[in-house]
């Protein structure tokens, strides 16, 4: 179990891919690997070892949402264009915890019954339980992306909706929940060999959506899109982070790193025994 997390990084990931007020959507090198210095054979070992450290993390945070009252969950909100490596951040990092301690949630075109609440009604739904480390596959921000993107609905409708999530948010980090919202980035050119992968490969034709293409075309607008999101809903109670994610070995280690973060800053302990130890002890050995 590698507690010590400075190992490969000489800026740590939480504060190597933190949103800041100059970050631009544009410039984000998405082969980059901010504040790792280290090689993919060294990110693949230490995904594994604080994949284990996280696991164990994740267990205290299990522990205390079966005997606290006190709610106590983090949440994970991905977000990111086809082929950023959505899926696979579940599988490669929330793979390494216990599946009864994780909440998952994917947002994809709302359904008839979606469409007749409110865009956040779906959200409210799959908010993490107690004790649990919520997983947002898209999540509320689509409702300011491929709905900005499309005009969906007209500006009037989507523009108050970044006010809206922020004091959405502001909720529930009050209410004891840890946001982890993480922005995946892959380039244009990226994305063309993972969509050609997908029409190679017949165990990858499922993932393939002819609407992906469609997309490609609007990249600029998604760009312009993805800049509001992180300039007006990143804010000090629940950051941003822009994570590379050209080299998957990357974006995995970082995001792992920044849910190792969110745990840690939770300050657990093992919940305390509420029955008298020795006296259980006993019953036992005369059992
Ligand atoms: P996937 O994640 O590949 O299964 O695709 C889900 C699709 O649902 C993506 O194209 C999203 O843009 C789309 N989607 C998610 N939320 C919304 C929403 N609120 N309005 C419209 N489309 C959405
Ligand atoms: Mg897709």
């Amino acid at each position: 179990m590698a507690k010590n997390s400075s190992q490969g990084w000489d800026v740590p990931a939480v504060e190597a891919v933190r949103v800041t007020p100059d970050t631009r959507v544009s410039g984000v090198d998405t082969r980059g690997t901010p504040g790792f210095v280290g090689d993919k054979e060294l990110g693949e070992k230490l995904l594994e070892e604080r994949g284990a450290y996280l696991s164990s993390l994740q267990e205290k945070l299990y522990a205390n949402g079966r005997s606290e009252h006190e709610h106590r969950s983090v949440l994970l909100v991905l977000q990111g264009m086809d082929t950023a490596g959505k899926g696979g951040m579940v599988r490669h990092v929330i793979g390494h915890v216990d599946p009864q301690g994780v909440d998952h949630a994917s947002f994809g075109v709302p359904t008839a019954e979606e469409k007749r609440h409110h865009y956040l009604w779906r959200i409210r739904k799959a908010l993490p339980r107690n004790g649990q480390i919520g997983v947002f596959d898209r999540s509320h921000y689509e409702d300011v992306l491929v709905v900005r993107v499309h005009n969906l609905v007209p500006p009037a409708e989507w523009e108050p909706r970044y006010d809206e999530i922020n004091h959405f948010e502001r909720e529930l980090v009050d209410a004891g929940t840890t946001l982890v919202k993480v922005a995946m980035f892959v380039s244009l050119d990226e994305q063309k060999e993972r969509l050609a992968e997908r029409l190679d490969r017949p165990d990858k034709h499922w993932k393939y959506n002819p609407g992906d293409v469609t997309e490609r075309g609007y990249w600029p607008k998604y760009q312009e899109a993805y800049q509001a999101m992180l300039d007006r809903t990143s804010t000090d109670y629940a950051p941003w982070h822009v994570v590379p994610c050209d080299r998957k070995w990357y974006s995995r280690l970082a995001v792992t790193e920044l849910l190792i973060d969110a745990l840690e800053r939770l300050d657990l302990d093992w919940p305390p025994a509420n029955f008298d130890i020795e006296v259980e002890k006993a019953r036992l050995a005369q059992s």
